[in-house]
């Protein structure tokens, strides 16, 4: 697909936030990327206006039914003023494989990249450069159709936002208490949990607000047929190091498969560390634990990258990992990812495009 990104440029640029107060998710930047469906035309007209409000009909079928999809990433600025971006192929292949099974008709993953790359470029004055901050990305497909009943939408919506976010770890990292979820499920095999789609995180929130008031700041998810197999920490992948051996759960239909998952366990294979996918029960965790094996616990994601646990509780039953401190693997994990995005560390790998 060869189609021309037309850029309209704001008339009335915004002030930029305070670089050492972004947080996360709070501020948009001055343009974002548009493309529409139909079934006559397929995906056409793609353009980069000023950010601004969408008009729907109050009927629009996302409104209804959820038939949408997102992704998330990240772009970097090195200190030369280069600017990165992180296995963006990865992301817009996960489009894809999220459209697929909310059957919304595929993207041209090298277009998506390359408008991400325009998008990117027209804001680049957007993009933080105080340590740990970054722009992050948040490409997003909705139904259109203005209908009520429950089919697959004729015409859609992909967009790209941007939102200068903060560091993650503004004070250094520190593990966080995850509370295990045993009555609440994220997603079942066969249903939607491997698909970046809204209703897995609307689905999540009743477990979160419940671990939020009794002072956990996630849940660990437990696959839905048994509650006993692990899945992911809250909308992150998760790792263990029991023994000499790094373990995540298989991808097997529930669990989001990870851009951050796939580099670590490329990482852990290439610096000689044992990794392995396969089932983990929470009671071999705990076992590994009262025998001294389990020594880190780890969210893999985006936004954090790498978000050590200190304290599991399941059940009433609780533990501790590491004394509550950031483990050996975690941190060279941790800053071997965020030195290859930043451009500190060598880019073996081919992670890293750049955005001219
Ligand atoms: C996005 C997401 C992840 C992490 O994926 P990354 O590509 O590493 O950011 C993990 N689990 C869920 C449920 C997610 O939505």
């Amino acid at each position: 697909m060869t189609q021309k990104i037309s850029i309209c440029k704001t008339q009335n640029p915004k002030s930029r936030p305070d670089q050492k107060n972004l947080g996360f998710g709070q501020h948009f930047s001055d343009h974002m990327f548009i493309m529409d469906y139909s079934t006559e035309k397929g995906w056409h007209d793609p353009r980069i206006v000023p950010y601004g409000p969408l008009s729907m009909d109050p009927s629009t079928m996302v409104l209804h039914y959820g038939q949408a999809i997102f992704e998330g990433l990240k772009a970097y600025k090195s200190k030369d003023g280069k600017i990165y971006l992180f296995r963006p192929e990865m992301n817009m292949k996960r489009i894809n494989n999220s459209n697929d099974r909310m059957s919304i008709p595929p993207i041209d993953v090298e277009f998506a990249v390359e408008a991400l790359k325009a998008l990117v470029s027209t804001d680049r004055d957007w993009i933080p450069t105080e340590p740990g901050t970054s722009l992050y990305i948040r490409p997003f497909i909705i139904a259109t159709d203005p209908f009520l009943g429950v089919r697959a939408s004729n015409t859609y919506k992909f967009m790209i936002i941007l939102s200068p976010s903060g560091a993650y770890y503004p004070t250094g990292i520190n593990p966080v208490k995850i509370l295990i979820e045993n009555e609440y499920v994220r997603a079942v095999r066969g249903g939607t949990g491997f698909a970046k789609t809204p209703a897995n995180y609307a689905a999540s929130l009743k477990a979160q607000d419940i671990a939020h008031e009794k002072g956990y700041v996630q849940v660990l998810w437990l696959d839905g047929v048994e509650r006993k197999y692990i899945e992911e920490v809250g909308s992150m992948n998760v790792f263990f190091k029991i023994g000499d051996e790094v373990v995540t759960p298989s991808l097997d239909g529930s669990i989001l498969p990870g851009i951050t998952r796939d580099s670590c366990i490329q990482l852990l294979k290439k610096w000689g560390i044992k990794v392995t996918e396969r089932k983990i029960t929470v009671q071999e965790l705990f076992d590994a634990h009262a025998d001294g094996r389990l020594t880190e616990a780890f969210g893999t994601g985006t936004a954090a990258v790498i978000s050590p646990i200190g304290e599991l509780n399941w059940d009433g039953r609780v533990i501790e990992v590491n004394g509550g401190r950031i483990g050996e693997v975690s941190a060279k994990l941790y800053d071997a990812i965020t030195g290859i995005q930043n451009g500190t560390v060598r880019d073996e790998f081919n992670w890293i495009t750049e955005v001219k």
